[in-house]
């Protein structure tokens, strides 16, 4: 199974192979300035399921540090659209393999079976108003990759 997708410009386009370890929604103030929305969705991957097609050029890296686990989180994003791509955590040592993958620029349909969220993090920081999900595992804060693959949550 592969999936595609781009940036809203189309500059950049990427490709997606095999089943993602894990899709989350996350609630973190960091996610929501990033995306300009009220959290994000996220597609967690290994870097080497993540190929990108085309448009290496328009991306660029923001090197978020102001996290709550104070390691640096390198945000990609389009520098023609704005479009948010892809974020890697390489100085976490649980995550220094892993991409996320912003699930809003995949090509995808409406249909559950093509992207539903399997767990939400930071769910302390969830705006009140948006009610929890069925069927999701919940997490205040972030999980390791570890965690993940284990289907354990703290
Ligand atoms: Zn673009
Ligand atoms: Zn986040």
């Amino acid at each position: 199974m592969s999936i595609t997708g781009s940036c809203l410009c189309g500059a950049i386009r990427y490709e997606v192979s095999g089943s993602p370890i894990s899709t989350i929604l996350c609630h973190c103030d960091n996610c929501r300035k990033a995306t300009g929305s009220s959290f994000m969705a996220n597609g967690f991957y290994m870097q080497s399921q993540l190929r990108v097609l085309a448009g290496h050029n328009s991306l660029k890296v923001y090197q978020d540090s102001a996290t709550a686990s104070g390691s640096t989180v390198s945000r990609s994003f389009c520098t023609n659209c704005g479009s948010s791509l892809f974020a890697t955590n390489k100085d976490n040592p649980l995550a220094k393999d892993a991409v996320i993958i912003a699930s809003g620029t995949m090509d995808l349909g409406p249909s559950a079976a093509e992207w539903a969220p399997q767990r939400e993090f930071f769910c302390m920081r969830r705006r009140e108003w948006l009610p929890p999900l069925e069927n999701t595992q919940t997490s205040q804060m972030l999980e390791s990759v570890e965690n993940i693959q284990k289907g354990t949550s703290c």
